[in-house]
């Protein structure tokens, strides 16, 4: 999940921020974070350097804008959960431990006086400063979800993760575009990626016939990304559109693109027909490629998101197709209220899913009941992340990232207690499966040379 400039937002909806008195049962939850964890579960699970599988970090490039390919700063003002407003003592505590903050507040004078450290050590660090970054946080290596790379963000400790919806929509979108005002702010977002991706290639319009475009731009593009050192590609899709990706002949698909592709507007049904294919089509390249999938599931962000249509149950029928079995698919933040949908996909052999957002969102105890659940299940397939992005000033991706990767570390080392507790596994399994979460799934899914 992407979301941005939480300050601005919080200022442009009149800074509504509730005040409220933590209720006894918060307060029990928050005793049982504390104490409830086994120690040693949570020392181990704190030496172990991360593998963070998703984010949205900036270059050190002046004024990055090739973050996001949906920046959602096009679609603000909406209201965040408590977790990523301003006042979330978080913020703070990330302030004390990636620069050193000695202040208990946030006041004016003592905010210049951060700002001042955070642009020292900028400036210090150079190109140097994303992987400082990561130090402190305690990750080795850093999956960042961009539209290209940048200064700053170079392997192995840095992974580029490409954007492909733009892929899947080479014919007019304004209808498509006229089925919500987020809709309507986002779509022309991926007009212009896709003419970027045919810049790239010198290739000037879409060319006439399905077949020529998939040679002349799709597959080009996967291949430039996968010399690039793209690891995976992304589908936003769940922002545009539902999940459902059917299968569609070529042949259907072929008529749809050839009646469209110089002019004219194609009906919803029509669109999504040619989407189905082309999702398969790319999912299947990347494969090929060696690149995993990942796909946006959760329930937001945005004033008119549509959470129905982001539940990973929706997927099931691509999974099952069996011409995409060479191609990992990643569900990307867990499927957010859809865990137990996202859990069940986990029976397919070529699927597993992430924490992040979760991480950023959650408490570590609701965190670690939903980790429970799929740790008993399918211990190999669950991966951390972050959702490390700017969120605004003093906000920077930095922050973000050490405060998803400690709400994740205390969440896996309550689920682990639990299980060490309820005799499901021994302490040796539970260090091995922090391990396989925290660095060793990934490291394999991606073939990473972990040090
Ligand atoms: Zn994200």
């Amino acid at each position: 999940m992407k979301t941005h400039t939480i300050a601005t937002f919080l200022l442009a909806c009149g800074g509504a921020v509730l005040a409220c008195t933590p209720s006894p049962h918060a307060d029990a939850a928050r005793t049982s974070a504390q104490s409830g964890a086994d120690p040693e579960i949570t020392a181990f699970i704190g030496r172990i350097r991360a593998v963070d599988n998703h984010s949205h970090v900036n270059s050190v490039a002046p004024g990055d804008s090739d973050q996001d390919a949906l920046p959602l700063e096009v679609i603000l003002p909406f209201e965040v959960p408590v977790q990523l407003r301003p006042d979330n003592p978080d913020w703070l505590a990330a302030y004390k431990a990636i620069y050193k903050y000695p202040h208990a507040d946030m006041s004016d004078a003592h905010m210049d006086e951060l700002r001042g450290t955070m642009q020292r050590i900028a400036k210090e660090q150079g190109d140097t400063f994303p992987a400082w970054v990561l130090d402190q946080v305690g990750t080795e290596v850093l999956l960042t979800n961009r539209v290209a790379k940048g200064p700053g963000l170079a392997p192995p400790r840095f992974r580029w993760v490409s954007y492909v919806d733009a892929l899947m929509l080479p014919l007019s979108t304004r209808a498509e575009a006229a089925t919500s005002p987020d809709r309507e702010k986002l779509f022309p977002l991926e007009d212009r990626l896709l003419q970027r991706y045919m810049s790239n290639l010198k290739v000037a319009k879409c060319p006439a016939t399905l077949d020529a475009y998939l040679k002349m731009v799709v597959t080009p593009t996967l291949e430039a990304q996968q010399k690039g050192g793209c690891v995976a590609v992304k589908f936003e899709a769940a922002f545009l559109r539902s999940l459902d990706f059917e299968e569609v002949s070529a042949a259907t698909a072929s008529k749809i693109y050839s009646k469209y592709a110089a002019a004219g507007e194609p009906s919803h049904a029509d669109y999504k027909a040619l989407q189905d294919f082309l999702f398969r089509y790319i999912a299947r390249e990347a494969g090929r490629l060696r690149m995993a999938v990942h796909l946006h599931s959760f329930n937001g962000p945005g004033n008119f998101f549509r959470a129905a249509g982001a539940d990973p149950l929706l997927l099931e029928s691509a999974f099952n197709d069996p011409t995409l079995r060479q191609t990992n698919f990643v569900i990307v933040h867990g499927g957010g209220i859809y865990a137990s949908h996202a859990g069940a996909m986990l029976w397919k052999p070529n699927v597993c899913l992430d924490i992040s957002a979760m991480t950023l969102l959650y408490t570590p105890p609701k965190l670690a009941e939903v980790l429970r659940d799929w740790l008993t299940q399918y211990p190999e397939k669950v991966l951390f992340g972050s959702d490390a992005a700017a969120f605004g000033p003093d906000k920077g991706w930095e922050l973000a990232a050490w405060i998803a990767t400690k709400n994740g570390r205390a969440a896996l080392a309550l689920a682990l207690t639990d299980m060490i507790r309820d005799g499901e596994v021994s302490r040796a399994r539970a260090e091995e499966i922090a391990t396989m979460v925290m660095r060793t799934n990934a490291g394999t899914l991606y073939k990473l040379d972990l040090k």
